[in-house]
């Protein structure tokens, strides 16, 4: 890193449209249950690319300018406030163990806290959200540090995972394994991934893991199908090749004419939805995750959806305690899922810019940043 000791760079983000600008800040005082964590790797996702562009406002989330974005991170610890001692599963925390953590925090105490919907809390604070102009600066994950807020989640990365492998774990595989628990996914169900980005290829592995019976990838990049099949997928549909009508009957044949258990939208059109209920059979579950832009509507025909008995399920964040199991699942098939090639570039905090417009350009499945 190219900075003094007790300074560190952030990429200020001042308003969409604009560049990033590389500041070199004044490390914080570190407070009682704070910790400071030295980022060393955040990729660049959907929802970040979303508020560079400005479609997905964080003002709207309460959020203030300029901040730092960047939420999908790795990090190791290197300063401990009071009263720190272990991460959320009881392992102890000292200087230099490597951590994830969730992107949002929760107070544990309001209501929706109190009745297990933490992702609702209703105190809920965000990376990404922070003004960047003022102390603690480290309010998002392109920087070389972020201030974990007293009474944050976290959880120890095993040894075994690495920093590439290990920074998808706090967003997009948390938000599908999520999700799919959400629908209560049961083994022997088909399931159609609409989109096969990272976190549709996140959620192939899951529902094959979760015992799936067929899971269908549906996406329009060569290289995206190709990876989906990789991580499980039993059969892919290009949408370059096919119109709504064919890949609605490819799904019915794959699925002996029944239609989709689950689908999983993660492409982020509001278009995708309409053609997504359609797969659904009887009963079928429609998990709704990718749509972000307020104000983007469909069309939709309503008794399809009642004589059919589906269910819609929106799916904002995760339970905290979710990414634990993250963790495990990725120990567990790192050796047999290619999760090392969602990682495919690394750029410096410097470049940012150039990472920001290769993730833009679907260049990239993944696009990081290495401070
Ligand atoms: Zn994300
Ligand atoms: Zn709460």
């Amino acid at each position: 890193m190219s900075h003094a000791p007790f300074q560190g760079r952030i990429a200020r983000f001042d308003q969409p449209g604009m560049p990033f600008e590389i500041e070199t800040v004044t490390l914080p005082d570190i407070g009682p249950g704070e910790i400071l964590v030295q980022v060393t790797r955040a990729n660049i996702c959907g929802s970040d690319v979303h508020a560079w562009h400005g479609s997905f406002a964080t003002r709207g989330l309460g959020g203030q300018l300029p901040t730092v974005l960047g939420h999908e991170m790795v990090g190791v610890i290197h300063a401990l406030g009071d009263g720190v001692r272990a991460d959320s599963n009881g392992a102890p925390l000292t200087p230099g163990t490597r951590v994830v953590f969730p992107y949002f925090f929760c107070c544990h105490t309001c209501r929706n806290c109190l009745a297990g919907r933490r992702n609702a809390c209703l105190n809920l604070k965000m990376a990404m959200l922070g003004r960047a102009d003022e102390p603690p600066y480290f309010v998002g994950g392109y920087a070389d540090y972020f201030v974990l807020p007293a009474g944050a989640v976290l959880y120890t990365v095993p040894d075994s995972v690495s920093d590439e492998i290990a920074a998808g774990a706090n967003c997009a595989l948390s938000q599908v394994m999520y999700g799919l628990e959400r629908v209560d996914q049961q083994l022997g169900e088909n399931v159609v991934v609409q989109g096969a980005g990272a976190l549709g290829l996140y959620a192939v592995a899951v529902a094959k893991a979760r015992g799936a019976g067929k899971v269908i990838a549906i996406d329009g990049v060569p290289e995206r199908l190709e990876l989906a099949t990789a991580f499980g997928a039993d059969a892919v549909i290009d949408i370059t090749e096919t119109t709504d009508k064919q890949r609605s009957k490819i799904v019915r044949e794959l699925t002996d004419g029944q239609g989709a258990d689950v689908v999983v939208e993660v492409v982020g059109h509001p278009a995708a939805i309409d053609e997504g209920l359609k797969l659904l059979g009887q009963f079928g579950r429609y998990v709704e995750i990718g749509n972000i832009s307020i104000g983007k509507t469909f069309e939709f025909d309503p008794s399809r959806f009642v004589f059919a008995n589906k269910t819609m399920v929106g799916v904002s964040l995760y339970d905290p305690a979710v990414l634990s199991r993250a963790l495990d699942f990725l120990a567990e098939h790192q050796h047999t899922l290619p999760f090392d090639r969602l990682a495919t570039t690394a750029y410096s905090l410097d470049d940012i810019n150039t990472a920001f417009a290769a993730a833009a350009d679907k260049r990239d499945v993944r696009a990081s940043i290495v401070p």
